[in-house]
């Protein structure tokens, strides 16, 4: 948890930045996921983005889930946005999930869901594991 406003070495700024592109890349991957899915209506999509995964939100992502199943890419992409958002609400946002050190600003910029260091992801990616973009 930051001090000061201060989250896991960004500076408020910093967190502002990456939440603003966070939402942006929530709404390009929520148009590529429709597109993919093909059957997922604009209701469906307005409610899954405006309840989040918060709260009432759990039956929003479980037919969400169901409508966008076999999108595959996409969808994965979206996911990994809207876990890098559940971090961010939650104070973890920025710390790597198998290390704990911060992942730091540069990474983050260039890949806002990171969930990852790099070194980690390196560490991750031989082991064959999830090869979607947010690690
Ligand atoms: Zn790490």
């Amino acid at each position: 948890m930051g001090k000061g406003g201060a989250v896991n070495g960004l500076d408020p700024r910093e967190v502002a930045q990456l939440t603003g592109e966070l939402a942006r890349l929530k709404g390009e991957a929520l148009a590529a996921v429709r597109r993919a899915s093909g059957e997922m209506s604009v209701e469906d999509a307005d409610l899954f983005r405006d309840s989040g995964l918060t709260g009432d939100g759990a039956l929003a992502e479980a037919e969400f889930e169901r409508d966008v199943a076999g999108a595959g890419q996409v969808r994965a992409a979206l996911l990994a946005v809207v876990a890098a958002e559940k971090r961010l609400a939650s104070g973890d946002y920025g710390l790597c999930e198998d290390c704990g050190e911060a992942i730091g600003f540069a990474r983050l910029r260039a890949q806002p869901a990171a969930s990852r260091c790099v070194r980690c992801q390196e560490v991750a990616e031989k082991r064959g594991g999830p090869a979607h973009f947010a690690g």
